[in-house]
């Protein structure tokens, strides 16, 4: 409680002045009483007080004046009490104007006056101290180097307190009454608006980032937001501090810069690429993928770099840098889409030599697709001061798993298989286990040659019979392509179907297959025999949305009935989620169904049950252990009962010798087919084993 203070009682009457003195001193004040105006300002200029009571009407310079002239001269700190008469409206409207603070009513009831002025005191001393805790507050305000608003829940900006508007681009007024999706960018002002939600549950939200685009650049501003205390039936109402830490950010970018990259072509340096290829090794791990590490460096580079200056070698790293950037995006396309250059991640590692890591390769062939099109990008040549330069890559690839468990590993390997590139020439790309070289190649060349297979008519079909166990006559053949390249002779369906798979050629070269086998066994039916033509239908032709139009258009121009059709299918294939529903469609069309090398896939019960099948073919596999010893036969026996007790048709495959058939009629097994009876045969070779009978005795 502040001592007792020291009050000026100014009154004309001296009687009023004595009781006024004496309430006053009985309430603890320390008074000082004046008898007039003039006397009053005497007085308070001897002996300040900290308020003044104040008599309106008095000889020579009344209350209004004095009270106007002690505002004048000490400002609003002092407290003046006007006493008034108790009707007199239009003066107390005056001491109001004169700047009294408040007044008391004549007449007085002493009793009540030291509490009066006590209270008066009090309810004055919250006044300055609210002054002076405001005036505080704004003197931290200003001192905060930071844009500060205040905003409600929905992020409507509500006021702001900001001395560095500059930071904003913006005055700050523009933002009040709008919203923040309005003002920032909807990345931030997402960002902005969860940290408000956050403060709103926590209390307090600090650490979220923003981004912004200002006019004189990028921004980062870090928010910190306070809850502020609002009457319950307000909204609530936040602070929200925004921190530029642009300068921060700047540099930490720098670091990170320096560290991970490689500051003549910006590309990722040697660090940052094994950090890479560590993390991709442990995803690869968990998901059973391949990874293709490739190490290219330029040949001759040295050479330039001597003959030329080293100013010149720069700027050719940093265009080869570029043309790696450029040349490799996700837009163009690769012959194969499962390898993107999308991801491929380029790092150089010093001097001329530069990496790329490629993702979720499947096969070899994937990273060498790559690393061509990086020797092609690198073949055009590099223009310097009008000259052109002409610059070849040396390429090694290290593949994970294979040639290496980590990223020293694989990028040791890749480099090996750089300086083998080297060796064979230069302009070469080289894998680190040199078989895969050959193969991936090989297979690369074959791709593109079965592009241009099919119009010279490089592929044929061989037939081979099928004998009915029953009537011991071959009833059906199955039709088997084969493909004569101009160079390397006879490829097998084995080698070059997945490669046909691959790439979709699958779909005309299998359609050429089902025209000329339909065309065949047309043919065969003309001159007098009923033969059932089988025709392999790879898992991708199963898939093709064409498949049932495409066969019932060869049915209509070949004029094949359509039970003389047997499309020969895998399990994968069928077992996929439209299976059920293209084999309904097929049958439909009124063609049979054979379920291919049956026993090597699921073979499951439940599922075969469902399966509109005409046919199982028992695989080779479990034909070739016959006669063989009673567990063998067994494994057969099962196999042929399942197929029974299902309803299907059982051929077998792969028979070679009179045993197995023998084997497999005492099964009951419906039909059989095998180099025992005939190896594949052309066409025309047909119609002389139709009239031979085939008996299995
Ligand atoms: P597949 O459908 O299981 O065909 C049977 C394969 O076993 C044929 O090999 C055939 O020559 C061979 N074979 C037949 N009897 C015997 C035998 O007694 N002993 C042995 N060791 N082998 C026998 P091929 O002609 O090399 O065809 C291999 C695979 O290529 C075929 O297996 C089939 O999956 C695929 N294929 C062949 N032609 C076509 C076609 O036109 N389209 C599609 N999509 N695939 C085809
Ligand atoms: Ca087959
Ligand atoms: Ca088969």
């Amino acid at each position: 409680m502040a001592p007792p203070r020291k009050i000026l009682v100014v009154d004309d009457d001296p009687a009023t002045l004595i009781l006024m003195r004496a309430a006053l001193l009985r309430a603890g004040f320390d008074v000082q009483t004046a008898v007039d105006g003039e006397d009053a300002l005497h007085k308070f200029h001897q002996h300040p007080s900290d308020i003044v009571l104040l008599d309106v009407d008095m000889p020579g310079r009344n209350g209004h004046e004095i009270c106007a002239t002690l505002r004048a001269e000490v400002g609003e700190l002092l407290p003046i009490v006007m006493v008034t008469g108790m009707d007199d409206v239009e003066s107390v409207e005056r001491a109001y104007h004169a700047g009294a603070t408040d007044f008391i009513a004549k007449p007085i009831n002493w009793a009540l006056l030291g509490h009066r002025v006590r209270y008066l005191c009090r309810g004055f001393q919250n006044l300055l101290d609210l002054q002076t805790a405001e005036a505080r507050n704004a003197a931290i305000l200003e001192a905060v180097p930071d844009p500060l608003f205040e905003l409600d829940i929905d992020g409507r900006f509500i006021s702001y307190h900001s001395p560095r508007t500059e930071l904003l681009g913006a005055p700050a007024e523009a933002f009040l009454g709008k919203t923040v999706p309005e003002i920032l960018p909807p990345a931030a002002a997402q960002i902005c608006l969860s940290a408000l939600k956050s403060a709103h549950e926590n209390g307090l939200s600090t650490g979220e980032q923003i981004e912004l685009q200002l006019p004189h650049g990028q921004s980062w501003f870090e928010l910190s937001i306070s809850r502020k205390a609002t009457d319950s039936k307000e909204k609530p109402h936040f602070i929200v501090l925004s921190r530029d830490i642009t300068e921060r950010q700047l540099s930490e970018q720098r670091i990170r810069q320096l560290a991970y990259f490689d500051t003549l072509t910006g590309l990722p340096n040697r660090q940052s690429f094994l950090e890479r290829v560590e993390r991709e090794i442990s995803r690869a791990r968990q998901n059973g993928r391949k990874l293709g590490v490739l190490f290219m460096d330029l040949d001759g580079f040295k050479n330039i770099n001597d003959t030329m200056g080293h100013g010149a070698g720069d700027v050719i790293l940093q265009s080869v840098a570029e043309r790696l950037r450029q040349g490799l995006r996700p837009s163009d396309s690769l012959s194969r889409p499962s390898a993107t250059e999308a991801d491929a991640g380029f790092a150089r590692l010093g001097g001329d030599e530069f990496t790329a890591l490629i993702l979720d390769i499947e096969r070899p062939e994937d990273a060498l697709i790559i690393a061509h099109r990086i020797r092609e990008l690198m073949r055009q040549p590099f223009l310097l001061d009008r000259r052109e330069i002409a610059v070849t890559t040396s390429i090694g690839i290290a593949l994970y798993p294979n040639d290496g468990e980590d990223a020293i590993a694989l990028l040791k390997h890749a480099d090996t298989a750089m300086y083998h590139a080297k060796d064979q020439g230069r302009d070469n790309c080289q894998f680190y286990s040199a078989s895969l070289t050959q193969q991936a190649v090989q297979r690369m060349t074959l791709q593109n040659n079965l592009r241009l297979a099919l119009d010279p008519g490089e592929f044929h079909l061989l037939y081979q019979p099928q004998i009915d166990l029953q009537q011991g006559r071959m009833l059906a053949a199955e039709a088997l392509i084969r493909w004569t390249h101009p160079e390397q002779g006879l490829i097998p369906p084995l080698e070059f179907i997945p490669l046909a798979e691959e790439n979709g050629l699958i779909v005309p070269i299998g359609n050429w297959v089902l025209r000329t086998a339909c065309a065949d066994a047309v043919q065969w039916q003309r001159a007098g025999h009923r033969v059932q033509v089988g025709v392999n239908l790879s898992p991708m032709q199963f898939r093709d949305p064409n498949l049932v139009d495409a066969i019932l258009e060869t049915l209509s121009q070949t004029r094949l009935t359509p039970d003389l059709l047997e499309l020969e299918v895998t399990e994968s294939a069928v077992m996929e989620a439209s299976g059920i529903a293209t084999l309904q469609a097929l049958r439909q069309a009124g063609v049979k169904v054979a379920l291919d090398d049956f026993g090597t896939g699921y073979s499951s019960m439940s599922y075969l049950r469902n399966m509109p099948l005409n046919t199982l073919k028992v695989d080779r596999s479990f034909v070739m252990a016959l006669p063989g010893e009673d567990k063998d036969r067994a494994i057969v026996r099962a196999i042929l009962s399942l197929a029974k007790s299902l309803d299907f048709s059982v051929t077998a495959e792969g028979v070679e010798t009179l045993e197995q058939a023998q084997t497999l009629k005492a099964m009951a097994c419906n039909a059989l087919q095998g180099y025992y009876f005939s190896k594949p045969v052309p066409a025309a070779d047909i119609s002389a084993l139709l009239s031979r009978s085939w008996p299995i005795d």
